[in-house]
């Protein structure tokens, strides 16, 4: 995620890299994902035969070879879990915010959102996004006693 100026207003310029991460070297993820459509396709084939469905909507029946299936999970795919750009950590240790969700190097500012968790919840995160929130609420109103 980068600023794309220094204009609070202007929304950040965020880029997930999706399939385009360390992790997928050999585009293992990507290559999974269009078998993932080829198979459903080769699933759902019967019902399009016998006319019980109509059209494929997406990717559509003008996608065919592996390069635009590829083409078409790279422009598509997205994942709503994102996470961790803020993590709660020391100062020197990569950590933007402290353990009482300050900004480290900024007065009165908290950060208390999915942004701050130092490792991705390992399952869907909305209910760790809960628990932080009511962690926070105790930190702060703590803080103000
Ligand atoms: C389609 C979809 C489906 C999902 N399904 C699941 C699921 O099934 N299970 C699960 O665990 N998670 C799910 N998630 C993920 C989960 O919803 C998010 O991870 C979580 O809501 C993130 O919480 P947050 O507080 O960080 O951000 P958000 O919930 O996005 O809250 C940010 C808030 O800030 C407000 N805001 C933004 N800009 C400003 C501004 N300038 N001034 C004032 N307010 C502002 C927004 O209106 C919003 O209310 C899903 C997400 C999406 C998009």
């Amino acid at each position: 995620m980068t600023l794309k100026s220094a204009d609070p207003r202007d929304p950040p310029d965020i880029d997930f890299r999706y399939f385009d991460e360390d992790s997928d070297p050999d585009g293992q993820d990507l290559k999974s994902v269009v078998d993932g459509i080829k198979f459903v396709r080769k699933a759902t084939r019967a019902l399009y035969e016998k006319g019980i469905a109509k059209q494929e909507l997406l990717p559509g029946d003008q996608v065919q070879s592996d390069e635009e299936l590829m083409d078409f999970v790279r422009s598509q795919a997205w994942g709503h879990h994102a996470s961790c750009t803020c993590p709660i950590g020391g100062e020197y240790d990569g950590g933007v915010v402290s353990s009482d969700f300050r900004v480290h190097g900024v007065k009165n500012l908290r950060v208390v959102d999915a942004s701050v968790f130092p490792r991705i919840p390992g399952f869907f995160i909305v209910s760790s996004v809960y628990m932080i929130g009511e962690k926070a609420a105790d930190v702060i109103l703590n803080s103000r006693s």
